[in-house]
């Protein structure tokens, strides 16, 4: 049934499948002994107090440094993760990991610095993720209130009821829970009311072409006076120029996420961008804990 003129395209594209599966199949059997050979490591962004600081806080992002395919951000190996339930271990890792490290920023004396970490759908499915959350604090001595757990809107929709209780759960632990892409998803008010959530942030897709007098701006105003409505902090991300720094900071954002204040980084080279003022934010010091 295949075309005569079709077939080295179909063959072509048979050939990339084929690579395209055993590429899949490799990652998923490097990704099983990732954890064990160090090859994991968490980059923080910083969130800055609108328009310029101080930073309140910095966001755990995950990197994979795999020996083959160099650093790996988590849109390569998410996925695969997630679908082969190895999130869970990995999410486990990540949640020790931040807090190791804002012990660290403790120590160092940044001690109104929060960490923040992203759950996956996964994660808030399985009943183990309050203990995992609770020993991690433990483990460290951190206080709950330095550890933020930030959700997509579509995680928290996934199995609503079920969700709701892992995140009541979570919240009575004394964790702050932020609300992530907010604006990408589908939740509607009511659910929103209902979620103990203390943070909701912008999505990107807002921000990008933020203007004076645009939609963007009127949805941003909007998701500001909701925020101040439901009690929530509200953060914007992916803040790239002045103009939207400048803007968002007017419009009442409590704290600016994005490249402008500060990319995602190793901590041992955080240095954070500069701010707009023309000074930088501050560095924070290396960790002592580099895992080599
Ligand atoms: P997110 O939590 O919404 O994180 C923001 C993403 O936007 C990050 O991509 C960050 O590097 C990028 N970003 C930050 N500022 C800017 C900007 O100004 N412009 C642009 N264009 N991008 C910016 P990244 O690190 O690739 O992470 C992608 C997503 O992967 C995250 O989206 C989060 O949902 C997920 N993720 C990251 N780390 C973890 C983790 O440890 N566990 C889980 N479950 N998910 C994670
Ligand atoms: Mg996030
Ligand atoms: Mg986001
Ligand atoms: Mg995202």
């Amino acid at each position: 049934h295949v075309k005569k003129q079709g077939r080295n395209g179909y063959r072509f594209f048979e050939r990339r499948m084929n690579a395209e599966v055993h590429l899949q199949m490799q990652l998923k059997q490097d990704l099983r002994r990732a954890i064990q050979r160090h090859e994991f490591v968490l980059h923080y962004q910083p969130k800055v107090k609108a328009p310029d600081g101080p930073v309140s806080g910095m966001e755990a992002l995950l990197r994979w440094h795999h020996p083959q395919h160099g650093l790996l951000s988590p849109d390569r190996f998410l996925p695969l993760a997630e679908s082969s339930g190895m999130i869970i271990e990995i999410g486990n890792w990540v949640l020790d990991q931040a807090c190791r490290q804002m012990k660290v920023w403790s120590e160092l004396g940044h001690e109104e610095l929060t960490v923040a970490v992203n759950l996956s759908t996964v994660q808030l499915g399985s009943s183990s993720l309050v203990n995992e959350v609770r020993l991690a604090l433990e483990r460290h001595a951190l206080p709950p209130s330095r550890l933020v757990l930030e959700i997509t809107e579509s995680t928290a929709m996934g199995d609503a009821e079920e969700s709701f209780s892992v995140l009541n759960r979570l919240s009575a632990l004394g964790v702050s829970i932020s609300i992530d892409d907010f604006g990408s998803g589908y939740s509607s008010l009511l659910y929103l009311k209902r979620l103990p959530a203390n943070e909701l942030k912008i999505d990107r897709g807002f921000v990008r072409e933020l203007k004076r007098g645009s939609d963007d701006e009127a949805i941003v105003r909007a998701v500001i006076a909701l925020g101040k409505t439901l009690n929530m902090k509200v953060v914007a991300e992916g803040v790239e120029t002045r103009e939207q720094q400048a803007l968002l900071a007017e419009l009442g954002c409590h704290s600016l996420q994005g490249y402008l204040l500060g990319r995602p980084s190793a901590p041992e080279t955080l240095v954070l961008g500069n701010s707009g003022s023309g000074e930088s934010v501050g560095a924070l010091a290396a960790p002592s804990h580099t895992v080599t």
